[in-house]
């Protein structure tokens, strides 16, 4: 086993592979940004360096982190999610250096790594895709292939993620207009300016299958995750197993998925997503060749801690599971605890967190990476802390969730707990009726109530006592 692994990410990603890391009793070293130096992951592992340069840059400088990782003797990095999770060049750097990289190869992180590429590869071996257009470079062909299979249409940059780079559009202005922003964004923001067209699918879920691969060719998917809950195009709310699929769909969509990873020859975990439609057909959206955001929901229902099995997975050793030994059981659900204020359409804040309680008892898991003092930084994604529950039944898991989100406390900046706690209580919810427009249909709604919350006036007021005071 690995003696001593190198983490080149930041927050509860960092903290979640330190716990990893120390009950399989591997030494940790973590890297932090001037900003960063207080964040608790910091606090956690063995030996820390500070990053350079800059906030943002600090965790993507290829050469400088396995320059610190050699010098920290690490023979392992594990790179978390965004950041250079997907970046083949760093997967290749690792493997020249000698350090083994915890995920993928570079080849099959290059494989899925533009969407264009990764639709084609699905075509070829019969994983049905969104109907669209391979890379196009001009307006009128846009408009041309976009009359072809009918408004609307979703533009997507090909090297686009993180929710990013995407565009609805419904007439030939607006695609005329789009299209051009769409490509020099690619370009600024993901260094490539490849964009294509998908028909926009109405009202679908988002439905992703969690796979592992060892570097033997066995391979076996943990079932599923449902994270239609979005904003921006990204998620908020996720849950396990979906309350749509039934099993047959299940093995159905699993099986593609692993088809989907065998033409990479994947190894490591990862995610193939999907969107369902209304008749249950699926199409394949992407494949994340990371740890996702939401892998904790299918720890829950597995009993798998999917970070250790990437780790052991890394360090050449084989599948102990089979597809028969996977078993669901109840559900799970999990809320990205985040710094946005959902009545400012989920404008993420910043500032310093004043008071911080989390909640605990049965079922109950928190992966965050906050406490109470700790100072939001500007620099990163508005992720404070994962709530996750789990319950026997669906009914129970929302119980529970809602229990906790009524315990949570957090003061000093705005979070979408109070958000979550409406739409624990929300009939459509709770019916598992939601598709991707959720947050957009149902927000008017529940920010109604949410600005009518009478716990709303007593901060208020108790903000107006504090500044009086102080004058
Ligand atoms: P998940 O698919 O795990 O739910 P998210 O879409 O929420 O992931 O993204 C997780 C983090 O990774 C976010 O901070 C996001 O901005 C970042 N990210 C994901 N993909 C990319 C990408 N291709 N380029 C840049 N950042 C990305
Ligand atoms: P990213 O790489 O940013 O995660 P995805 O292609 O995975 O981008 O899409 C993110 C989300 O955008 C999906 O979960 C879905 O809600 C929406 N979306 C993407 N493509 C389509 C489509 N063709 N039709 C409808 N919604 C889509
Ligand atoms: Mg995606």
């Amino acid at each position: 086993m690995f003696k001593k692994v190198l983490i080149a990410n930041r927050g509860e990603i960092a903290l979640r592979i330190i716990r990893a890391c120390r009950e399989l009793g591997i030494k940790t070293v973590a890297i932090y940004s001037e900003s960063d130096s207080t964040s608790r992951y910091v606090k956690k592992a063995d030996e820390t360096y500070l990053a350079r340069p800059g906030q943002l840059r600090a965790y993507l400088n290829i050469y400088g982190i396995i320059e610190l990782a050699r010098y920290a003797g690490a023979d392992a990095i594990h790179p978390g999610y965004g950041f250079l999770a997907e970046n083949a060049e760093f997967a290749r750097a690792c493997r020249n250096a000698g350090i083994t990289f915890i995920g993928p190869h570079p080849e099959a992180i290059e494989a899925m790594g533009l969407k264009v590429e990764a639709r084609k590869t699905m075509k070829k071996i019969g994983v049905p895709v969104v109907p669209g257009s391979d890379g196009i470079t001009s307006v009128e062909e846009a408009i041309k292939f976009a009359n072809e299979i009918k408004y609307p249409v979703i533009l997507k940059a090909s090297a686009g993620g993180g929710g990013r780079g995407l565009r609805i559009c419904s007439n030939d202005e607006e695609i005329s207009k789009q299209f051009p922003i769409a490509r020099s964004e690619a370009k600024k923001a993901f260094g490539n300016d490849s964009v294509f067209i998908e028909k926009y699918i109405e009202e679908p879920h988002h439905i992703e299958i969690q796979i592992v691969a060892d570097k033997y060719g066995n391979i076996i998917h943990l079932g599923e995750r449902d994270c239609s809950i979005q904003r921006r195009h990204q998620k908020l709310i996720e849950i396990a197993p979906s309350l749509i699929l039934d099993e047959a769909l299940r093995q159905k969509m699993g099986a593609a998925a692993i088809q989907a990873a065998k033409s990479v020859n994947y190894d490591n975990v990862g995610t193939v997503e999907f969107l369902v439609d209304k008749n249950k057909n699926f199409y394949f959206l992407e494949m994340n060749t990371r740890i996702q955001v939401e892998h904790t929901i299918t720890e829950e229902v597995t009993g798998i801690d999917i970070v250790q099995t990437m780790i052991r997975i890394a360090n050449g050793e084989k599948l102990d599971l089979k597809q028969e030994d996977i078993k669901l059981n109840g559900y799970a659900i999990q809320c990205r605890i985040n710094a946005e204020d959902p009545t400012k359409n989920f404008m993420p804040v910043t500032g310093k967190i004043t008071s911080y309680y989390s909640p605990g008892g049965f079922g109950v898991r928190i992966d965050g990476h906050v406490y109470k003092g700790y100072t939001i930084p500007p620099y990163y994604d508005s992720l404070l802390a994962k709530l996750i529950v789990r319950g026997r039944t669906w009914d129970e898991a929302v119980r529970r969730m809602h229990r906790c989100l009524s315990e949570y406390v957090i003061r000093g900046v705005k979070t979408t707990i109070p958000f979550y706690k409406k739409v624990m209580e929300d009939e459509v919810f709770k019916s598992g009726r939601f598709t991707t427009k959720y947050i957009e249909e149902r927000l008017p709604y529940l920010i109604y109530d949410l600005e009518r919350d009478p716990l709303i006036y007593v901060s208020a007021i108790a903000g107006a006592i504090t500044a009086y005071h102080r004058l």
